[in-house]
């Protein structure tokens, strides 16, 4: 079984360990969403990949969900006794010594996908990791705070104001010039059918459709949803905020209806979800209610195995839709 999924971070990286629980013979190949990422102190930061590696190589702080585990923050600490900015951005000096090689790596020249296949041997996720493209995209949000309307890094939005100030917009500077990374669109046509897992669906699986040639490839697969949507709300995190910033509803229909029939073939929605959905549109997608709680290994592995056998009762009729 060869099967691609589109993943942010802490969501997506979570999915894939259930994902790998319960296909373990099955190759999997992850795209992942490189908008969140931020050059800080002259390095280059490259929040999701690295949590899904962190994730995947069993070096993640898995309380925190992002970051090394037995971290220190001797250099952020030494940093700011310099005062230089910023300092509302946690690195460790473990996670230091990832953008360090990363940033030496890019500056002799290798594209991000190499850069990441070399960070990958040392953690062996178990996946192929490649960044949905090699070329620099960043997320942008416009908002307008005591400074007046201006456009920060997504970063700056996300965990300095922790969304706090609505974002008016939000925009992947640079992907309409971007091209995917080589080896995502063949590793797409390649798959049995795709998988979004539950991951930002705005800023970071938005992100990675937002890539020219990656939506499209996409849908001609067979493609199985899973809502980071339950009961009208983000299980964890400020999806929220992202969605309202673009007017989509917080809900499970209305994630749905933003990925688009075209795309989606199967939906998983939570429980409580399944009985009052509805989404003019939708009609052709297969919805299934599950337990959508990533609460344990066990609960993660049955949500993906829950998102396989969809997958799989799909295969063929939603092909070249
Ligand atoms: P990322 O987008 O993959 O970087 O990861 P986040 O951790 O920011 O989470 C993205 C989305 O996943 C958020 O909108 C959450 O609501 C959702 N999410 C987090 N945990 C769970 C879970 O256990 N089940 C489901 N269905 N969604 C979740
Ligand atoms: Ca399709």
């Amino acid at each position: 079984m060869k099967i691609v999924v589109l993943a942010g971070g802490i969501g997506g990286a979570r999915f894939l360990r259930g994902l790998k629980a319960a296909a373990p013979g099955a190759s999997i190949t992850v795209i992942g969403n490189t908008g969140d990422d931020i050059y800080l102190f002259g390095l280059k930061v490259c929040p999701d990949l690295d949590t899904v590696m962190y994730t995947l190589g069993e070096g993640i702080n898995e309380e925190q969900g992002w970051g090394r585990r037995d971290e220190s923050f001797t250099v952020k600490e030494e940093l700011g006794a310099y005062g230089v900015e910023p300092q509302w951005f946690g690195l460790g000096d473990r996670d230091f010594a990832t953008h360090i090689v990363r940033t030496q790596m890019l500056d002799a020249g290798y594209p991000l996908s190499k850069v990441t296949e070399a960070l990958c041997d040392r953690w062996k996720p178990g996946v192929t990791l490649i960044p949905m493209t090699d070329d620099r995209v960043e997320t942008h949000v416009v908002l307008t705070d005591e400074q007046g309307r201006r456009a920060v890094h997504f970063q700056e939005w996300w965990v300095r104001l922790r969304a706090s100030v609505p974002a008016e917009a939000i925009t992947p500077v640079g992907a309409e010039d971007a091209k995917p990374a080589a080896g995502v669109l063949a590793a797409i046509a390649d798959a049995d059918f795709v998988i979004l897992p539950p991951s930002n669906p705005v800023v970071s699986v938005g992100t990675i459709l937002s890539i020219p040639g990656i939506r499209e490839a996409v849908q001609a697969k067979t493609v199985v949803g899973i809502s980071p949507i339950i009961g009208g709300a983000p299980v964890r995190g400020m999806a929220d905020a992202c969605l309202s910033a673009i007017g989509v509803e917080t809900s499970a229909a209305a994630v749905a209806a933003f990925y688009g029939p075209a795309l989606l073939d199967g939906w998983l929605v939570a429980e409580e979800d399944g009985p009052h959905f509805s989404s003019p549109g939708l009609e052709d997608v297969a919805v299934r209610s599950r337990p959508l709680l990533m609460s344990s290994p066990e609960a993660t592995r049955d949500l993906a195995q829950a998102a396989i056998d969809l997958a799989l009762e799909l295969t063929g009729r939603g092909e070249g839709r």
